[in-house]
C-alpha cells in the first residue's frame, strides 16, 4: 500500500472501526509517545473512541506533554489494559511493526489474534500480511512525522490543534536528535514550519525536553563520560558501560539514560558509539553510528535487535561481563567497513 493510497483511503478505512486501540514499543520514547497522543488526539477528533497502551513507563522528561495522562501503561495495570484490547475491533501499531516490541503486552496481542491490525511505523522489515492498512516508510524521520503527514493530507485547517501540534513536533525532534539525524527530506522542516504557531512554541517545548535533567541525572552522565566510556581507535568504536549498581547510585529514573549514547560521536575519529547497561535481569544495547555504517544489521545479526542504519537498540540475555566480551568479539567482523 502506498503513502499516497493510505493517505486517500484513511477515512473510509478508519472509519468502519469504533474502538481504535493504539499500541506502542517497550520502553517508549518520544516519537512512541508523540506519534500515538497525536493520532489518539486526531482519531477523537473523527469522532473515533481511541485508547493508547504502552507497556511500560515513559521517561520523566515527557511527562508534561498533553494526553500524557490519558495513556494506560500496561505493567501498572494489565487488568484495564486487557479490557481495551479485549473491547478493541481495531489495534493500530505506532513506531514498531513486530509485536515482540511491545514487551508484557506482547502476549496478549497474541491473544486477540482475530483483531485487525493497522499499521503507522518507520523502522523497516514490516510484514504487511498482517495489516489491513500499513503506512510504512523507512526513509522518514520518525512516526510523528508521518502522523502529520497523514492530518496535513486531511487538513490541517480542520484537524490541527496545540495539542496535536506538541505532540507531534516533540518525536520529530526527539527522533532527530533536535534535527541534526534522520532527515531525508526538506518536507521534515517545511511540516515542522507549518505545525509552529505563535501558542505552539519550539523553544518552549525544546527546553521541556532537554533543559529539564535532574542533577543526578546529569552527574550521571559526566560519569559515564569520565569514568565508563572506553574508546577502540583500531574500530572507530567508543562505548560505555554502566552497571546496575552505577544507576543505582545516580538513583535512576526511566529515562536518565536516554541520550548518552550519542556523546562519544562528538569525537571526531568516531563512527560508531554504544551504551551498554544492566537492566532487569538483562543488558541493554543502544547503538548509533555516522554514515553508512549500519548498526541495524548489527544488532540484528549479533543482539536480538535492530533499527534503523544509524540508531538500534538489542539486547543479551548474560551478564555485564559476558555482554562486553561478546561486542568485543564481534567487533573485528565489522573492522573494515568502519574503517571505510
Ligand atoms: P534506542 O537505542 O534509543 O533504544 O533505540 C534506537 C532505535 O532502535 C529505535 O528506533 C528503536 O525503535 C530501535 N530498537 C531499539 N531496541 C530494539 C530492539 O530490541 N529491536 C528492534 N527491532 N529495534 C530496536
Ligand atoms: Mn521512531
Amino acid at each position: 500500500m502506498s503513502k499516497q493510497l493510505f493517505f486517500n483511503k484513511f477515512k473510509e478505512i478508519i472509519s468502519q472501526y469504533k474502538h481504535v486501540v493504539i499500541v506502542s514499543h517497550v520502553n517508549p520514547d518520544g516519537d512512541a509517545i508523540g506519534s500515538s497522543l497525536a493520532f489518539y488526539y486526531f482519531l477523537l477528533k473523527l469522532g473515533i473512541d481511541a485508547k493508547v497502551i504502552i507497556p511500560n513507563d515513559y521517561p520523566s522528561f515527557l511527562s508534561w506533554m498533553p494526553g500524557i495522562g490519558d495513556i494506560l501503561i500496561f505493567d501498572k495495570n494489565q487488568e484495564k489494559g486487557v479490557e481495551y484490547l479485549n473491547s478493541a475491533d481495531l489495534i493500530c501499531y505506532l513506531d514498531f511493526n513486530h509485536p515482540s516490541r511491545t514487551g508484557l503486552v506482547h502476549n496478549d496481542l497474541c491473544h486477540f489474534k482475530r483483531i485487525p491490525r493497522l499499521l503507522i511505523d518507520h523502522h523497516r522489515d514490516a510484514d504487511y500480511s498482517q495489516f489491513v492498512a500499513y503506512l510504512s516508510e523507512v526513509e522518514t524521520s520518525s512516526t510523528s512525522e508521518l502522523v502529520a503527514e497523514l492530518i496535513q493530507h486531511q487538513g490541517f485547517d480542520k484537524y490541527l490543534d496545540d495539542n496535536i501540534a506538541t505532540c507531534l513536533l516533540v518525536g520529530i525532534m526527539t527522533d532527530t536528535g533536535s534535527f541534526a539525524h534522520s532527515i531525508y527530506h526538506p518536507e521534515t522542516f517545511e511540516i515542522c514550519g507549518s505545525m509552529i504557531s505563535p501558542t505552539v512554541d519550539y523553544q518552549l517545548i525544546h527546553s521541556k525536553i532537554y533543559n529539564t535533567f535532574s542533577e543526578n541525572r546529569l552527574r550521571l552522565l559526566g560519569y559515564c563520560i569520565s569514568n565508563r566510556m572506553k574508546t577502540l581507535d583500531e574500530y572507530k568504536t567508543a562505548y560505555i558501560y554502566l552497571t546496575k549498581a552505577d544507576l543505582e547510585s545516580f538513583d535512576y529514573q526511566v529515562g536518565d539514560t536516554e541520550g548518552v549514547v550519542n556523546f562519544p560521536l562528538m569525537i571526531d575519529n568516531i563512527k560508531m558509539a554504544v551504551l551498554i547497561t544492566e537492566r532487569q535481569g538483562v543488558i541493554r544495547f543502544s547503538f548509533r553510528s555516522k554514515g553508512d555504517f549500519s548498526v541495524h544489521e548489527l544488532a540484528k545479526t549479533h543482539f536480538n535487535g535492530g533499527g534503523h542504519t544509524n540508531a538500534a537498540g538489542g539486547t543479551l540475555d548474560c551478564d555485564m561481563e559476558q555482554a562486553i566480551d561478546t561486542f568485543l568479539n564481534v567487533l573485528p567482523q565489522y573492522k573494515e567497513l568502519l574503517n571505510k
